[in-house]
């Protein structure tokens, strides 16, 4: 492997949104460059199942659907959290983009006319799909959606997109390094030039000097240890690129999703589309106690509602009983062997392969476990950093902010198409202007800052407190008091707790001291970083006195418009050892805050009117480091378009 190399765009993160990007980039006649810990169709997005959101209107209880119904859900679904431009753009792209996927060949189910029989709230019933949509994408019903939206293809959509999108990269020859992890950014004061990387096969290092580098490195679920859907390569090593540099801040790290129903005890996801498709959540005694409690959304309610209302049950002590500890119920029969093996055969695949349960004649045991991180690197909304210029980001590794504290199920998939497709034109458009002016001693500073920190782990003796054992500490903490209910004296515990870890880091020792395929090493050069970003979470959360979405505060029930109403951006200056928090304006407002229509309905209302709230934004989030757009703030906002759609949030 060559020791420096150079690319017009390097993209760290061979997902969706970082091989979209990626192809923007090289379509525009940039070089891109592809970095990645695994080959590209191996990563995170491979694993998602249920779908997609587009408002392409496919079936009955689609029509009427518009960009102005998926962008009121998508800012409702955030508890106002979101930075409603960006909310706005995603709507209007996502129809583009997901229709652009069946050109590259995703096998879309498609709508069949004639009678088609579904589940709905609980009840068998049969519609007459049209003929003239007939071979269209159809759709699923998906949490938090008062329209049918949800595109899929079976229960293994986000496979069918990955290879999709990686034949293309394949097509525009991209160069991709798989197994390449980067390290550090390489940045000269406020402008990013690339990054360092380490192969995982050798132990080598590289420089990959670049014009413009994006961050597409999927979320930080892992700091959940094993009480998470997510991948084991989900540990946030992109949040931590961009946290080492000091200045460029994390947005909403405190934001985390946890998804009603992980396969119980192990984790694996098993899709909203199942409830979408019409599956009931039942507790011990086979109450159908979600549908009771959410009357309008039922088990379609978002996901922090839903996963609240399972945690309650089972603290009420109505879990069902297991080895493992108590779980709900998710309950699939009546949908049907045929049903079960065909639109949703990914799931029952897992059941048997995982759990050794047919779905089709057993109930699925259940629990809400980590899934998403809303939060991740700040940018704006052309996914460049604050206070990085040339550094971007995309996807999950982003905060754009389309989620704020709560986002749609089937809106992350359609994110990273939509996200990779703005942001790499962005890019492109940005790299169009830039020479590569960086010095060799600047990237042989940041190369032997690398060196250093490997030789400093591989010299240490396995005498002292193992990786793992800190790894699976930090999991056991987040998940018992950074979870789904939060305590300020429960995050007060976590935050001390976390810092002890941090000590540990320091006198952790290696049993493997090789330096090429090494996994403990690789593990090691983490795990600082993933300590730093599981305090951030939990300082965060502690600091943040409301509920709001996923992050559900005990002791501050009601969301709190008038003091709260912002987002939280942690920076972690370098050589200090606490990070610094402070807060910016969520982005301008179209939709006025108000009520979501399901979960909880009190809060503090704003104080100020919307126009005096809008009229702050751009000063301030200029003063948190937001960098300038190439098109100005709001101008991708139509101001009360979303009146044209019903303000009811029920499914018409
Ligand atoms: C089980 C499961 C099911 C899901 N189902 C759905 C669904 O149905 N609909 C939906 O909308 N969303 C779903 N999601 C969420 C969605 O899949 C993810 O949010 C999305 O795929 C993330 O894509 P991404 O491109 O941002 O990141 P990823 O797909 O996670 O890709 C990250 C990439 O970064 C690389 N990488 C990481 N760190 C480094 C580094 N330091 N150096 C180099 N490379 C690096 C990795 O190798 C990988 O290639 C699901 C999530 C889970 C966990």
């Amino acid at each position: 492997m060559e020791p420096f190399y150079t690319t017009d765009v390097l993209v760290i993160g061979g997902g969706l949104a970082g091989e979209r990007a990626a192809i923007e980039a090289a379509a525009s006649g940039h070089k891109a460059t592809i970095l990645s810990l695994v080959p590209p169709r191996r990563s995170h997005s491979c694993a998602a199942q249920g779908g997609m959101q587009a408002s392409l209107g496919n079936c009955v209880k689609a029509s009427g659907d518009n960009a102005n119904w998926h962008f009121l859900d998508t800012v409702r679904g955030s508890d106002w959290g979101a930075d409603q431009e960006v909310a706005r753009m995603f709507a209007e792209e996502a129809r583009v983009a997901v229709r652009e996927m069946a050109y590259w060949g995703v096998p879309w189910t498609r709508a069949t006319p004639g009678k088609n029989s579904y589940f709905i709230k609980g009840e068998r019933v049969e519609i007459d799909e049209p003929e003239d949509k007939a071979g269209m994408i159809m759709h699923r019903d998906f949490g938090g959606t008062a329209k049918w939206r949800a595109c899929y293809a079976s229960a293994g959509t986000g496979h069918s997109v990955l290879y999709a999108v990686d034949a293309e990269v394949s097509r525009l020859g991209i160069e991709v390094r798989d197994r390449m992890e980067a390290l550090s950014l390489i940045y000269d004061g406020d402008r990013c030039w690339g990054a360092v990387a380490r192969c995982l096969r050798t132990g080598e290092l590289t420089v990959f000097a670049a014009k413009a580098t994006i961050i597409a490195t999927g979320g930080y679920g892992r700091i959940y240890g094993k009480y998470t859907t997510n991948a084991t390569i989900n540990e946030g090593t992109g949040a931590m690129l961009a946290l080492n540099t000091g200045k460029v801040p994390l947005g909403n790290m405190e934001a985390i999703q946890f998804h009603p129903t992980g396969l119980w005890p192990s984790g694996i996801l098993i899709t909203e589309g199942c409830r979408g498709d019409g599956g009931y959540l039942v507790d011990k005694d086979n109450h159908r106690f979600v549908a009771e409690l959410e009357p309008e959304k039922q088990e379609l309610a978002s996901r922090d509602v839903v996963s609240r209302h399972m945690m309650q049950r089972i603290k009420d002590g109505k879990g069902a009983d297991s080895k493992f500890g108590p779980h709900i119920w998710l309950d699939l029969r009546h949908l049907g062997e045929q049903h079960l093996k065909t639109k949703l055969r990914e799931i029952w695949e897992i059941c048997r392969d995982f759990a050794g349960i047919d779905p089709v004649k057993e109930m699925i045991p259940v629990r809400p476990f980590q899934h998403y991180s809303m939060g991740g690197v700040r940018v704006n909304k052309d996914g460049q950093a604050y206070n990085m210029r040339g550094l971007f980001a995309a996807g999950e590794a982003a905060c754009w902010d389309m989620h704020g504290f709560n986002r749609l199920g089937g809106n992350s998939l359609a994110e990273t198409v939509v996200a990779g497709r703005i942001v790499g034109q962005r890019v492109a458009q940005f790299v169009d202007g830039e020479t590569l002016d960086v010095s060799t001693a600047l990237t042989d500073a940041f190369k032997k800052e690398q060196e250093a920190r490997i030789a400093d782990w591989m010299s240490r003796k396995a005498e002292g407190p193992s990786v793992y054992d800190i790894r699976d500490a930090m999991g056991e903490i987040m998940i018992d008091k950074v979870g789904i209910f939060r305590t300020a004296s429960e995050l007060e515990e976590a935050v001390v707790g976390i810092k002890d870890l941090l000590e540990q880091v320091k006198t952790a020792g290696l049993h493997n001291s090789k330096p090429g395929v090494n996994p403990e090493l690789t593990f090691a050069l983490r795990l600082e970083a993933m300590l730093k970003l599981a305090l951030i979470t939990a300082k965060g959360a502690l600091e943040r006195q409301e509920s709001r979405g996923a992050h559900s505060r005990v002791d501050f029930p009601q969301r709190d418009d008038k003091n709260w109403l912002k987002r939280t951006l942690a920076r972690w200056p370098v050589g200090a050892s606490e990070p610094v928090l402070s807060y910016e304006p969520v982005g301008m407002l179209d939709l006025p805050p108000g009520e979501r229509g399901y979960g909880h309905a009190t809060r503090i209302p704003l104080e100020q009117s919307v126009e005096d709230y809008n009229a702050s934004v751009a000063e301030a989030q200029k003063a948190a480091g937001k960098q300038d757009t190439v098109e100005p703030m709001g101008s991708q906002i139509q101001w009360g378009a979303w009146e044209q759609a019903d303000t009811k949030a029920a499914s018409s």
